[in-house]
């Protein structure tokens, strides 16, 4: 695995042709880094053009190519040649910060680079694919927050898998958990078909948005505590721009729990002492901190009617009151033992629903 990502050098080159994007990136970031450069954009000898890229970003038709360069026609990619790029922590904390809209957020985190380890690791396994997609074109980059723009119900997960959302550009797309998953929200009303299959596919999720700690696929799914702090300024300025509508949060496994909690501290939310514990069920109930209470209910059972359904928003973070569901992520290794069952994903998800008034 490489420490740094093969595309390093051509950056800092594409940065001084003056493209917009690389104008963009270098201005709003004080970094070099835009990723690979798009066929046909000007680079000596290049033999490709973007119209090969297009077409290389149709499954099936490709193999061999490295991440998708952005706005070239994959299914619901968020960014474009001129979307500014991250490429340092800082360049992270001021792309996040001054993303006005969720749009726009949403594009600066599919172009990030600014942890070298996940770069390298997620443009060498979308070029290396496994054998089973061999014929198809892997997205290669972050994968984005997706979903509703209002949600009621926020999914919190860990990060991408390297040959799922990695490959797909949506998050829990493509793979086995993801398929667990999507089917659950699908019985309980969340999502508009029972299968998440690639952008493109005509799934939706229903008053509800999707958004992993960390946004790129790590080795061993193990993101470092350093990546996790990188990505993190993603993560609070996704919350701060749907705080509005959300009421519930569910936190697929300890990790996303955990990544969570400083992040609605940040959002203006009052964390009880000690800190709520992660487990299958366990629930907290934080409120604003300029709001009246701030007490938190911890591990009230799926299924127990709580204080009764809400209006979407009537009880989300805007208006002082978000309620927090740990979840056991439905990993292969969660679901193949027999920690987490459908029936158990089934009754977080009602819960969740009930809970948030949809
Ligand atoms: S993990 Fe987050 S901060 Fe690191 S490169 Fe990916 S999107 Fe950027």
């Amino acid at each position: 695995m490489p420490d740094e990502p093969a595309a390093g050098q051509p950056l800092r080159s594409r940065a001084g042709a003056g493209g917009a994007g690389a104008a963009a990136g270098s201005q709003a970031d004080t970094t070099g880094g835009l990723g690979p450069v798009p066929p046909g954009s000007g680079w000596p000898d290049d033999p490709a053009t973007g119209a090969s890229a297009a077409a290389g970003s149709q499954a099936g038709t490709t193999g061999g190519l490295g991440p998708v360069p952005p706005g070239s026609g994959w299914p619901d990619d968020p960014a474009t040649q001129a979307t500014p790029v991250a490429a340092s922590p800082a360049g992270v904390r001021a792309l996040a910060a001054t993303a006005g809209t969720l749009a726009e957020l949403a594009a600066r985190q599919s172009v990030c680079r600014a942890c070298p380890r996940l770069v390298g690791w997620r443009e060498q396994v979308a070029a290396e694919k496994r054998r089973s997609f061999a014929a198809e074109r892997y997205w290669g980059r972050p994968v984005p927050g997706w979903g509703d723009d209002r949600p009621a119900v926020l999914i919190v997960g860990l990060a991408p898998a390297a040959h799922g959302g990695n490959r797909t550009g949506r998050i829990f797309t493509g793979d086995r958990s993801g398929d667990v998953l999507f089917g659950s929200l699908w019985r309980c009303g969340l999502a508009a078909q029972p299968a998440s299959i690639a952008a493109g596919d005509g799934q939706r999720l229903l008053g509800t948005r999707m958004i992993a700690a960390v946004r790129c696929a790590p080795p061993a799914n193990k993101p470092s505590v350093a990546e996790r702090d990188t990505c993190a300024p993603w993560l609070a300025e996704e919350i701060a721009q749907v705080r509005a509508s959300v009421s519930v949060i569910v936190c697929l496994g300890h990790f996303a729990w955990q990544a969570i909690l400083p992040q609605l501290a940040r959002a203006g939310f009052r964390l009880p002492r000690p800190r709520p514990a992660f487990g299958h069920g366990a629930e907290a109930r934080l409120r604003a901190a300029s709001g009246a209470g701030g007490e938190h209910q911890q591990a009230a059972a799926p299924g127990d009617q709580g204080t009764g359904p809400r209006a979407p928003g009537a009880s989300g973070g805007g208006s002082g009151e978000v309620l927090l569901i740990g979840c056991y992520h439905p990993s292969q290794q969660n679901t193949f033992t027999g920690r987490v069952t459908e029936d158990m994903l089934d009754a977080v998800f009602q819960r969740a629903r009930q809970q948030a008034g949809l």
